[in-house]
């Protein structure tokens, strides 16, 4: 069934469609993002009282309901805030995650949730998350029905904070696995993309005939005037739009997620598309959690859903322009509870004090260690790693693989070196992997699967996952 007029609906009614359709699936989206927008308007004062109450109320529920949280035997002292009561936490790591995660399950759902496998039989319920990460490893968590609402209203606030609130149209610069596979998606998915008016770019494709067709696409639609893209796929587009002299597209703004947005790759993208752009930070495991507004002094962290630290080696609280290891905690999720989870990336605070915009919500002043480099495709166009990440992390890695990293070597020539974690299930699903890798860099493009017995990291101590040693001209190699 074809969906795709539903996006010629006028924009307030896809957006009434879109929240009479939610709630007829069982979602309470209408008021959590009510309530969610009423955050917006706290004063300083009032947010840090609602905050600590969440907060405390997330704790309080992990101690009680989770037996992975209980058996820390932490108590609350008299008087003792929230945040202090926070800071004697551990942190979550990865790797607790993984061992423990039917252990963090809080208890009214552990009957169901007894595996990173499950799946709930009721229609709008909790779901099983799984991400790709950096480790090669998924990250397996669970996030309640009430934590579905949070976090799709965080991604609402996202597009509205970019310039294209739900209703308004916008190209969706974004990987498509079912469009590199050739399948197709679900009829309900489709509806939604369409109600919420995206214009699907595949970031998976980049060799030049893809390229052109994302350009004349974009210059097909001058109405659309927002996008929201992988920020190395936008760069990568905006990149061979410059090479190639060909006629600019206008947009109003550009939603930049998955990568970090360096002060290089925000110029060329406001220079080819004339936009204003916007570094979003998010994750599957963790919703949208910060996102810039339009006065640009750092990403605002969306405080109805998360608690942000940086913190030291010590995992003490870092002062603002001091970077650090980000560790977040899910004020919503009490089916789950995610406290001070170290997702990988570092980052730094702003100043602190009420951004120009009005809003108290702290501000993140920049983040680093998700800047993946590019690969070269065949025909000398710049590819999104993302792509290696969701095909080795999510789609194909069911724990079969522990550790990799591919490597570019020559224009044509791939290494994919990884540590296998068991023997079955291992050879169809690095075929399936190789012909993944084939479909995204081009037919001629020479794959080599390497197991090794341990990945080590580069001279300076960073672990790399994804390399490329040929670099490209107008982007030289990082
Ligand atoms: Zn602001």
């Amino acid at each position: 069934m074809n969906v795709d007029w539903l996006a010629q609906l006028s924009a307030p009614i896809r957006r009434d469609l879109y929240f009479a359709l939610q709630r007829l699936a069982g979602s309470r989206i209408g008021p959590i993002w009510r309530e969610f927008l009423a955050w917006e308007k706290l004063a300083p004062g009032d947010l840090d009282r609602a905050v600590g109450s969440r907060l405390g109320q997330l704790l309080d529920t992990a101690i009680a309901v989770s037996p992975y949280y209980r058996a820390l035997g932490l108590t609350r002292r008299p008087r003792e805030t929230s945040t202090s009561f926070l800071s004697r936490f551990p942190v979550l790591t990865r790797e607790i995650l993984r061992e423990r995660f039917t252990d963090i399950v809080a208890e009214p759902l552990r009957p169901e949730i007894t595996s990173p496998d499950a799946v709930s039989r009721r229609r709008y319920d909790w779901i099983v998350v799984k991400t790709g990460g950096t480790t090669g490893n998924p990250t397996t968590v669970v996030h309640d029905r009430v934590q579905r609402d949070w976090g799709r209203a965080t991604r609402l606030f996202s597009a509205r904070q970019c310039g294209h609130p739900l209703g308004t149209r916008y190209f969706k610069l974004w990987g498509s696995e079912q469009d590199l596979l050739q399948t197709q998606m679900k009829l309900h998915l489709r509806v939604q993309h369409s109600l919420l008016g995206d214009l699907p770019l595949n970031a998976f494709r980049a060799k030049e005939a893809d390229l052109r067709r994302h350009h004349s696409t974009l210059l097909a639609h001058p109405e659309i005037d927002s996008m929201m893209a992988y920020v190395d796929a936008a760069v990568s587009l905006a990149h061979f739009i410059e090479q190639k002299n060909l006629p600019r597209p206008r947009l109003r703004t550009i939603m930049a997620c998955a990568g970090t947005v360096t002060p290089e790759w925000r110029a060329v993208l406001e220079r080819v598309f004339s936009s204003e752009v916007f570094d979003k930070y998010g994750s599957r495991e963790c919703c949208d959690m910060a996102c810039e507004c339009p006065a640009h002094r750092g990403l605002h962290v969306n405080s109805p859903n998360v608690f942000v630290e940086v913190v030291n080696d010590r995992d003490e609280a870092c002062p603002p322009g001091q970077t650090g290891r980000i560790l977040i905690t899910m004020l919503n999720n009490h089916g789950f509870p995610m406290v001070r989870y170290q997702i990988g990336d570092l980052g730094q605070w702003a100043k602190p004090g009420v951004c120009p915009c009005g809003c108290a919500w702290p501000r993140l002043q920049s983040l680093e260690g998700r800047a993946d480099e590019m690969l070269l495709t065949e025909d000398g166009t710049l590819l999104s790693s993302v792509f290696v990440r969701h095909f080795v992390g999510v789609s194909l890695n069911r724990q079969i693989i522990r550790q990799w990293q591919l490597e570019q070597t020559g224009r044509q020539e791939f290494t994919f070196r990884f540590v296998a974690e068991r023997a079955e299930g291992l050879e169809d699903n690095l075929a399936r992997l190789k012909d993944s890798f084939q479909l995204a860099l081009g037919r001629g493009a020479r794959i080599e699967m390497s197991r090794v017995p341990g990945i080590p990291p580069s001279p300076s101590g960073k672990q790399r996952w994804i390399i490329n040693r040929v670099g490209h001209p107008a982007a030289p190699a990082r």
